[in-house]
């Protein structure tokens, strides 16, 4: 049964299209919404029984999607446009029931952001105007793959930089480098006074919106499971508070940092705004503008101010043209024919003793949200060790993380993550033992775990899985020349069967959440 939350404003029979928008394409000034003209156009949200109940999501993504989409609508209609944000089974019954409001007028949409509700739309007959949510249209970056032998982020980055006259003085870099993450890698500061975060408080739509999602997934109004928290902006004002405050008190400190996971701080310098930039609420562009800005008028440093437009114009642009390039059945990739079932650990924080899982998926279970190097180095990797189905691993994360898209999950972990494409995207799999980790964390000194021992009753996981998978997936990384230091050292252990025997122990343990 479709139901109605917001109602029209006035409108008149000259009604000739019905704008749909997504809910990640919440932007006034792109997609269908550029064109619109409120006395001839009804833009139509549709918010989907199977966007909420169809899986398990973390409450606050929920809640932050769907608060985000009806301020968004709200606004649209103070600006005298007709709106209708439907509830509907599905987004088609969302489109139907509003053609049976308006009359079979035709619908309008930018290209969404899967090939899943692509298809969809395609087949109901919806007419599109390019995704202009990026900085890389498709096409330009379908030319660009299509010149390449392999995949090289840093080839595409540098060829971003050039293309859109960013850090760029007469076809050289600014500060002389390309890159300078060798002088950023840092691990954790000691001592190190991190700035507060910012908080976004809750108004009354906001409050209205968690109390429906506690319903909806059958939580009692006071219940503690979930309480929705301050930390996503639900508008576009919020939002531009966000970038204003990263500049302000993170830009500076972005670059030295961007690596290391600190015990003291969920968020370190992290811009915290992919759920914005996700959702359309910020375009890339004026991001990139605001910070260059930054650089030139207050001198911020360049190590830092690189390091953050290579995530934004090299980074997410390549992930994005990657999706759509590698086509629909990427996501099925499981290259190391991983199939170990989704561990209780990743649904549960309490079913481990590992200090560094603990914290990092208790900061999933706090704000669905963990920087990208707890996603890479702990998480992923510890799905990656144990061979955990990468589609399991990828369904979790969708489901967890407040950013997560189709788009940018599946590259992110089917490729970058768990190595499940065979190398397309990355040469070699990022595994890391506990030595690693005990550099760019805090977490071994308070562990159960000692990250120096690959075998014995406290030796840590992830050394001895990091280990153990090397010796499972032994023939293929020999072919590998960016692994044959690894294998070499792989060859050079006099304890290998103990190894063997402690891996066999480990993945009991996780598989039944007493490691
Ligand atoms: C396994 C895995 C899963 C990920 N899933 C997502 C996801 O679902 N959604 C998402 O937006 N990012 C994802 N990322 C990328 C990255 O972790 C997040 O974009 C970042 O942590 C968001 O926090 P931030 O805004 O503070 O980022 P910052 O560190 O401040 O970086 C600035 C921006 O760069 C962009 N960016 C950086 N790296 C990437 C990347 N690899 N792919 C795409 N954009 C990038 C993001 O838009 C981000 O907001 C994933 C990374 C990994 C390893
Ligand atoms: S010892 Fe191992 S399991 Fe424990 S915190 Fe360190 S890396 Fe994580």
């Amino acid at each position: 049964m479709q139901r109605r939350i917001v109602t029209a404003g006035s409108s008149t029979n000259q009604r000739k299209r019905i704008l749909y928008i997504a809910h990640d394409h919440l932007n006034r000034d792109r997609g269908v919404l550029k064109t619109a003209d409120p006395a001839t156009d009804v833009v139509v949200l549709v918010e989907s029984a199977r966007m909420t109940t169809g899986r398990p999501w973390h409450p606050e993504r929920l809640f932050f999607l769907i608060s985000s989409a009806r301020h968004f609508a709200a606004e649209l209609e103070a600006e005298g446009y007709t709106v209708r944000y439907l509830k509907a089974p599905t987004t088609i019954d969302g489109l139907n029931a509003a053609r049976a409001e308006f009359g079979n007028l035709p619908i309008h949409a930018a290209e969404p952001s899967s090939f899943k509700l692509m298809q969809l739309l395609t087949e109901f007959g919806v007419t599109f105007v390019a995704n202009d949510f990026f900085l890389t249209s498709r096409p330009d970056f379908k030319l660009w793959a299509g010149r390449q032998k392999t995949f090289v982020m840093e080839n595409f980055y540098r060829a971003q930089r050039v293309r859109l006259g960013i850090l760029v003085t007469d076809g050289e870099p600014d500060g002389g480098r390309w890159n300078f993450d060798a002088d950023n890698r840092l691990p954790p500061p000691k001592n190190y006074t991190w700035p507060a975060y910012l908080e976004h408080p809750r108004d009354e739509l906001d409050k209205a919106v968690a109390a429906e999602i506690k319903n909806a997934i059958g939580l009692a109004p006071d219940a503690v499971d979930w309480q929705v928290t301050n930390t996503w902006a639900t508008t576009r004002a919020g939002a531009l508070a966000q970038l204003a405050y990263f500049l302000e008190h993170h830009l500076e400190g972005f670059g030295p940092y961007e690596d290391a996971i600190a015990a003291d701080n969920w968020a370190l310098h992290h811009s915290l705004l992919s759920p914005y930039l996700n959702n359309g609420l910020l375009h890339a562009s004026e991001v990139i503008d605001a910070v260059l800005a930054a650089y030139e008028t207050q001198n911020k440093a360049i190590g830092s101010v690189e390091a953050f437009v290579r995530q934004v114009i090299g980074w997410r642009e390549y992930i994005n043209g990657m999706y759509w390039f590698l086509g629909p059945d990427y996501r099925a990739k499981n290259g190391l024919g991983a199939t170990r079932k989704l561990l209780p650990l990743f649904t549960d924080s309490s079913k481990t003793q590992m200090a560094c899982m603990k914290q990092v998926v208790g900061d999933v279970e706090a704000r669905a949200w963990a920087h990208h190097i707890p996603r890479l180095m702990v998480l992923s990797n510890l799905a990656l060790v144990t061979g955990t189905n990468p589609q399991e691993f990828l369904d979790w994360m969708r489901e967890q993380f407040i950013d997560a898209s189709e788009w940018v999950m599946v590259p992110n972990v089917i490729g970058m993550a768990t190595h499940a494409d065979g190398g397309i995207l990355m040469t070699k799999p990022y595994a890391a033992g506990g030595s690693y980790l005990n550099k760019m964390t805090q977490s071994c000194k308070g562990c159960a775990y000692d990250p120096k021992k690959r075998v014995g009753d406290d030796a840590c996981p992830f050394t001895t899985l990091y280990w153990d998978f090397l010796d499972r997936h032994r023939d293929r990384f020999v072919k590998n020349h960016r692994m044959s230091q690894q294998i070499f050292g792989l060859n050079r252990l006099s304890d290998l069967p103990e190894l063997r025997e402690r891996a066999k122990q480990v993945l009991a343990g996780l598989d039944n959440g007493t490691i």
